[in-house]
This record gives structure tokens, C-alpha cells and sequence, in this order.
């Protein structure tokens, strides 16, 4: 491989940083030369970053051509720079931002890809044909659970087209404040996810009886789009909404467990059966709804996977599509950068809502952005947030900032969208996917088996080293960046015609291959009693 340790290479993200990463697999030792002839005062592991002059104490240190942090003390060139001789720059405020200054330049619509997807009644498009159970509590989990066992083994053989069976099993609907006004965040990330694309608007729910989230509180009339639609004897047809298709576990209906379990498996047939009658139908890359998303990320995250993903989000938006952004506290130090992109005033003034209102959730419990960063991060090269930020800011590509959704809320719009959320993987795919999410790609340095049963999930690894140890749960390796084997252009690519074969069916993903599910997690900033 190219990364043979006999060969330094470092990685300079722009011309005026001071520093850069070693990208040799192991890190180089004391006594390396880089090709630009700086010799390395100590031993620098793998993603780490190498002064690249003198860095006098109270010295910018630059990556990104933006200060991740201040020398605490004077710093020789060729020195391994980590997070204890950094001091860590303020948040920038949220007042006096570039308001929609930047026009990037247009580049032209993408024109003739497609995939082959389930078109739905509301005009959304699934990559998958999923039966998915709504649960208004996490009371009736172990039931639903053991009924979708069933139904697998069962009823699925008998219904070809179906992909999967999924209890949308979650920790919320009593013992909770629901009249609190931030309870609508998780309320209607339950509801949105109901509604996935990739459910085919086949809603069915378990209920206990007793629950503070009652099932019509859940899916008032009028949430789920109205399917049946009904003659009427003066020539015309009138639109019936269907009732609510519940099973209440409490009902007295119900004598034993068994008799539980025969209504859900009753209540599934008719849904089973018109989802197994539809079939996939050519449709246009622009009906992909594709969340990013990074998780255990390191050093590499920045310079090969993330900038990949950002070519192919450029790529998506060009196609049409929608592609959402996420993980305040991974943008918040890029909050300039990001105004400056809106499209309108509107959608700039929108983002700073949205980081405002998390800045004032995470001063409520007596911590800042700073708390994001993890000791697999800091292992991984990253000395603190402003650097994660600045290497997770670049899946956004360089499109105008079109939307923003607040947390839970339903996308109906194209184009690139900024979806605040939590950083959290499993609270941030959760939200992405009451967003409408059909797609998902998933960065990881350190590496993360992450995986959901709603969605597909394209992972993709930061380094070689990790793609060729966990080659059987990577599907793209953008560690070939580092290594001077791809460009970032050519693994951009890669990515979107996987994405298209992955929407299509046509391939899994290595987490779909092996069934690696992780549960929703939903971000409840509500109190619970
Ligand atoms: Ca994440």
C-alpha cells in the first residue's frame, strides 16, 4: 500500500494551516522526514497533527485555514500537536452572521438517473417495502416484538414482495410530561416515522389502553394520507379516510397472551397483502431523501470520507434530490459559514433559531458544545469540537442551504436541508428518518456497526486500515484518498451510483446483509415524571 511507513505523507487541508496529519498506517517515529523535508521531533501516531513551523505559545493553530485552538506553550515545528497544548477558541456568538452573502456558483441539473423505487399514494418514493407496527408506548414492546417474530416466520413467506416486518419500538408515551411544550418533538418524530416513505402509508398501531399517548393523539385525522377513495352515486367519488387500525392490548376483547398476539397478526394481513401488490417502478434520482451522517470519527473524517460525501451531496442536489444535514453541535462552530450559505435570509435566520435554542438546551444542563467530542476522537487525532466541526461541516458539500427542520419535523421540500439534531447517531438517524429518510450514508473513522431496520444504511470507512479489517461491514472505502489511489471526485461517484443500486434493491448493505439494527432513540428535551 501507499501508506508504507517508509514513505511519509501528511495531509494539509488548506495552504495557510500550520499543521497537518500524518496519514502513514501507525504513525511515523521521531527522525521521519516529510517529503517537504520537515523531520519529526517525536513519534506522531496515525491522524494526528504535525507542527509544521515554530508555533510560539498564544500561535493560531490553523487546519481547515480556521484557528482549532491556541499553543499553551511554544511548539517546535515537527512536533506532535494534540489537544493538551491547545487551548480551545469561544463559540462564536450568534449575532452579527453573514446573512445569505454567499451565492456558490450554479452548477448545472444532473439529468438521467434513476432508480427503481415504491412510489407511494402521497407521492413519495420508498427504497424499501417494510410493514411497520406504530407503538404508542414502550409497555407494549416484548408483545410487539414477539408478534413480529411471528409474522416473520409465519406470514412473510407468504408475501414475497415484502422486504421486513419492524416493531417501531421506542421508550416514550407515559410517565412522561406530555403537556410540556417541547414533548412535541417527540411526539411528532413518532408520528413522522409512521409515515416513512419506506412503509408504504400501510399504518397499523399497538396500544396498551392506559397510555398518556393515546393512539389518536399519536395520529390525530387527517396525519396519515387518505388512500380509499370511495363512488358516490352522483358520479363523483369522495375521499374516506379510513379509521385508525389499532390493537389495544387492554381491550376486553383480549383473554391470554395468545389472543394478543392473533390480533396483531390478523391486523397485519390486509396491510401485508396490499403491500406485497406493489412493485418497483423507474423513478427519478431526485425522489432519494438521503440522510448524512458521521459516528466515531477521527482525523480522516475531514480530509477522505466527509469531503467524498460532501461531492456526492453536490451530485444529489444537482440530481434534484434532498439531502439532509444534521448534528448541531458539529456544525455549531461553523455557524458562519453556514449562514453565509443560506439561500434566503429566511432559511439563514432559521438556523440560528434552531443553534440558539440547542445553545440555551445544552446551557440548561451546565455543558457546551463542548462535550461532543469522545476519548475515540481525541485518540483518533481530533483535539477538540472546532476541528471535529470543521471535518464534519464538509458532508454538507457546497450547494446552497436551502431548508431547515426543526427536530422530528417532515421534509417537503428538495435540495440541501439543514435538519437540527442531536449528535447522537442513533437520536440523529431517528430524526432523519421522521424527516422521510429513504437513504442513508454513515462516515466512521474509528468505526461504528451502525445500522437501521427502517432504512438502508451506506457505510463508509475514513481509513484503508479500517475498510480492510472490518471489509465485511464497509461498504466504500474512502480511505483511498489518504493512500493517493482516488480522487475525492472518484469516490463521490462511487457513492452515488451506490446509492442508486442500494435504493433499487438491486444491492444491500453490509448492515442490511446481516440484519445489524440499531434501536430508535428519540430525543425527548421534555421532562419525564
Ligand atoms: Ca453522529
Amino acid at each position: 500500500m501507499s501508506t508504507d511507513t517508509r514513505q511519509p505523507i501528511s495531509i494539509r487541508m488548506h495552504d495557510a494551516d500550520n499543521v497537518a496529519i500524518i496519514a502513514n498506517d501507525g504513525g511515523l517515529p521521531p527522525g521521519a522526514v516529510l517529503p517537504g523535508g520537515l523531520v519529526l521531533v517525536d513519534r506522531i501516531p496515525q491522524g494526528h497533527k504535525v507542527a509544521l513551523v515554530d508555533l510560539p505559545r498564544g500561535a493560531a493553530v490553523l487546519r481547515y485555514n480556521v484557528p482549532i485552538g491556541y499553543a499553551l506553550k511554544d511548539i517546535p515545528a515537527g512536533s506532535w500537536v494534540h489537544e493538551r497544548l491547545l487551548e480551545m477558541p469561544a463559540a462564536r456568538g450568534l449575532d452579527g452572521l453573514p446573512i445569505a452573502t454567499v451565492k456558490p456558483p450554479a452548477q448545472g441539473p444532473l439529468q438521467g438517473y434513476t432508480f427503481e423505487g415504491y412510489r407511494n399514494a402521497d407521492g413519495s418514493v420508498g427504497t424499501r417495502n417494510i410493514l411497520a407496527i406504530t407503538t404508542t408506548v414502550q409497555c407494549v414492546a416484548g408483545v410487539v416484538d414477539f408478534a413480529v417474530k411471528r409474522i416473520k416466520a409465519e406470514l412473510l413467506p407468504k408475501f414475497p414482495n415484502v422486504d421486513d416486518v419492524v416493531g417501531l419500538e421506542h421508550s416514550y408515551g407515559c410517565g412522561v410530561a406530555i403537556d410540556a411544550p417541547d414533548a412535541i418533538i417527540p411526539i411528532r418524530t413518532l408520528r413522522n416515522i409512521s409515515l416513512n416513505p419506506n412503509f408504504g402509508g400501510e399504518v397499523m398501531v399497538v396500544s396498551l389502553g392506559c397510555e398518556k399517548l393515546q393512539p389518536e393523539r399519536l395520529l390525530p385525522p387527517g396525519s396519515i394520507p387518505i388512500l380509499d377513495r370511495r363512488d358516490v352515486p352522483s358520479g363523483g367519488e369522495v375521499q374516506v379516510e379510513p379509521p385508525l387500525d389499532v390493537v389495544c392490548l387492554q381491550s376486553e376483547n383480549h383473554v391470554g397472551f395468545m389472543s394478543m398476539i392473533d390480533s396483531i397478526m390478523q391486523a397485519a394481513v390486509p396491510h401485508l397483502e396490499r403491500l406485497d401488490a406493489r412493485r418497483r417502478e423507474t423513478v427519478p434520482a431526485s425522489e432519494l431523501v438521503v440522510g448524512v451522517q458521521c459516528g466515531g470519527s477521527d482525523a480522516f473524517s475531514g480530509v477522505t470520507a466527509n469531503p467524498a460525501v460532501g461531492f456526492c451531496t453536490d451530485l444529489l442536489v444537482r440530481a434534484g434530490a434532498s439531502v439532509m444535514f444534521s448534528e448541531t453541535t458539529e456544525v455549531r462552530d461553523g455557524i458562519a459559514q453556514l449562514t453565509s450559505r443560506a439561500s434566503t435570509p429566511e432559511v439563514a435566520q432559521a438556523m440560528i433559531r434552531e443553534m440558539a435554542w440547542y445553545d440555551a438546551y445544552l446551557h440548561k444542563g451546565m455543558v457546551d458544545r463542548s462535550a461532543n467530542t469522545t476519548p475515540g476522537n481525541k485518540k483518533g487525532g481530533l483535539s477538540n469540537i472546532v476541528e471535529k466541526a470543521m471535518g464534519s461541516i464538509v458532508k454538507s458539500g457546497s450547494a446552497p442551504i436551502s431548508g431547515v427542520l426543526a427536530p422530528g419535523e417532515k421534509l417537503n421540500q428538495k435540495g440541501l436541508i439543514y435538519a437540527a439534531t442531536p449528535a447522537s447517531d442513533f437520536i440523529c438517524g431517528t430524526l432523519q428518518l421522521a424527516a422521510g429518510m429513504n437513504l442513508h450514508v454513515f462516515t466512521t473513522g474509528r468505526g461504528t456497526p451502525y445500522g437501521l431496520a427502517e432504512c438502508p444504511v451506506i457505510k463508509v470507512a475514513t481509513r484503508s486500515d479500517l475498510a480492510r479489517r472490518w471489509h465485511d461491514l464497509m461498504d466504500i472505502n474512502a480511505g483511498r484518498i489518504a493512500d493517493g489511489e482516488a480522487s475525492i471526485a472518484d469516490v463521490g461517484w462511487e457513492m452515488f451510483h451506490l446509492m442508486l443500486d442500494v435504493a433499487s434493491g438491486r444491492k444491500k448493505t453490509w448492515a442490511e446483509h446481516w440484519k445489524l439494527h440499531n434501536a430508535l432513540v428519540l430525543f425527548n428535551p421534555a421532562p419525564v415524571t
